[in-house]
């Protein structure tokens, strides 16, 4: 049983009011952990800490010396590697491969990636001419936009944060994060390297609890806290962008989706398939990017969506340290109830269930966990809810197209706007695709390969501002002006 506290100025503690919360697993929901729930005045305490930090040792750095030091965050991670691996894998019931070749490493090049890009963007200069024939020169300063508060989900809680706390901390400012109530684990584990490492306190600092009336709510109301950062469902960002009105403070937000596949009947099948099946199934689904609608051409349907099942159902469930299981459960009890709510309303809704649809057969040991199956469906139109909402599980609606126009306006009838995979091997058909698609991200004949200097964000309801890359630091810095007339 573990116990876990806030980090608040380099230290560890309880909640100064004493009250901690449970944290199950969920693989068998057996209590796991036990963790401090901030009070507001905790949070009031890391935010002070935070801002005190900015103006003392952390403030003063050089940014050769800020950048050595989160190199040594990012070989720390590396060094405790198979800590950060457990962890991660405890608090999520994931497999270890996935933690091993995705989670935790890009957790560790979240730090290394942003150190390199502050270093090297350049800021912007004009010459002015002025009147009398001297001229001026204008010149900008990158300086931190102070203290950071980062409120992040449980669905992969370690590359998540770190994709914030890494790019704030390189352009200088000072985090108060929240991390999921769900996940709190690595963000605790991360306290500890930053100590090691030598990060002057006050400078990273967690504070555990819930949303609304916790934790969450007290950082992103307080008013010393200077832009907030956010990954989570759309209608929590709705929820902190009015928050974030008062002081009128700056956001940042990677929210839902609902995903289009699309498989063209020139594609590789082999390859669409592997990647349709990863993009709707990777982490039980619980994937933002993932692909919860797939339109396929129809003379490739039928053998499409076969090819899909019979991966679907070769799925290998268990615990996720078992070497082989590549297939882990739901987050939570609450979550499991919602995926299998859609499950139903599928079904009510006149859905062929091509496979799934319900709960595995599971050992004892497992059987109280929150498991649910791979599923796929067929037969919906595009007003079905479970094919217009996120339902963010294992499950995926598959509905065959005939033409490129077609295709498109089925993908673009969502509210959201998050990602597309798209699968041809006509490239100048996927270029025009890609032009038409309104998302912030698409990929075509791949999924999730992700180059951390390109802008990453959603359209429409799925995000508000682009992070990666200089994309970052637009958001993390400010741009200082220097006029000098000559
Ligand atoms: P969530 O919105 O329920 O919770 C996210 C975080 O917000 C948690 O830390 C939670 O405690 C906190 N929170 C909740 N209410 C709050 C409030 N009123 N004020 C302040 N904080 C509050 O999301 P989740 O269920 O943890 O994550 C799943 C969602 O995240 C899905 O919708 C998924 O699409 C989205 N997501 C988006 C991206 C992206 O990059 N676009 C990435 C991962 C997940």
């Amino acid at each position: 049983m573990h116990q876990i506290e806030n980090f608040i100025n380099g230290s560890f503690l309880p909640a100064s009011s004493g009250v901690r919360f449970d944290k199950r697993s969920p693989v068998d929901n057996s209590v796991i952990a036990s963790i401090a729930e901030a009070t507001r005045a905790d949070v009031d305490a890391a935010v002070k800490a935070a801002r005190a930090a900015l103006h003392g040792e952390w403030g003063s750095l050089s940014q050769d010396q800020r950048v050595e030091l989160l190199y040594g965050v990012a070989d720390e991670i590396t060094r405790r590697f198979d800590d950060f691996v457990a962890a991660e894998m405890e608090d999520t019931g994931q497999p270890e491969h996935v933690m091993k070749h995705v989670f935790i490493p890009r957790g560790a090049a979240n730090f290394k990636v942003f150190a390199d890009v502050i270093k090297n963007v350049p800021t912007e200069s004009f010459m002015l001419d002025t009147p009398d024939g001297r001229g001026a020169l204008n010149y900008a300063l990158r300086v931190p936009k102070g203290v950071i508060g980062v409120i992040s989900p449980w669905n992969a809680p370690f590359l998540l944060m770190t994709w914030k706390v890494g790019p704030a901390l390189a352009c200088g400012n000072t985090v108060v994060l929240k991390p999921s109530e769900e996940t709190p684990f690595t963000a605790a584990l991360l306290g500890e390297v930053m100590n090691k490492v030598g990060i002057p306190k006050g400078v990273y600092n967690v504070v555990n609890g819930f949303g609304p009336a916790s934790a969450g709510e007290f950082v992103t109301q307080h008013q010393g806290v200077d832009a907030i950062t956010f990954t989570g469902e759309t209608s929590t960002g709705t929820a902190i962008m009015k928050a974030a009105a008062e002081g009128t403070r700056d956001v940042s937000f990677e929210m839902g989706g609902k995903n289009a596949g699309i498989v063209f009947a020139d594609a590789d099948f082999d390859d669409a398939v592997n990647g349709i099946f990863r993009s709707a199934f990777l982490n039980t689904g619980q994937v933002c990017l993932g692909t919860e609608r797939v339109y396929v051409e129809r003379p490739v349907f039928d053998q499409f969506v076969a090819a899909l099942k019979e991966k679907a159902e070769a799925v290998q469930f268990g615990r996720p340290e078992i070497n082989g299981n590549n297939y882990g459960p739901l987050i939570s009890r609450e979550h499991q109830h919602k995926v299998l709510s859609y499950y139903q309303k599928a079904v009510a809704e006149g859905a062929t269930v091509v496979t799934g649809g319900g709960v595995p057969e599971m050992p004892a040991d497992l059987a109280e966990g929150n498991w649910v199956q791979p599923t796929i469906w067929t037969g919906l139109p595009e007003t079905a809810s479970v094919v217009r909402e996120e339902i963010f599980g294992p499950c995926c609606h598959i509905s065959p197209f005939d033409s490129e126009d077609e295709v498109v306006a089925k993908a673009n009838d969502n509210e959201y706007g998050l990602s597309t995979t798209l699968w041809t091997t006509n490239l100048t058909r996927a270029h025009r695709m890609a032009g038409r698609i309104d998302v912030g991200i698409t990929w075509i004949n791949s999924w999730f390969l992700r180059d951390l200097r390109t802008a990453f964000g959603g359209s429409k309801q799925s995000g508000i501002g682009r992070e990666g890359g200089v994309h970052s630091l637009e958001f993390y810095t400010e741009l200082r002006n220097v006029c000098i007339k000559l």
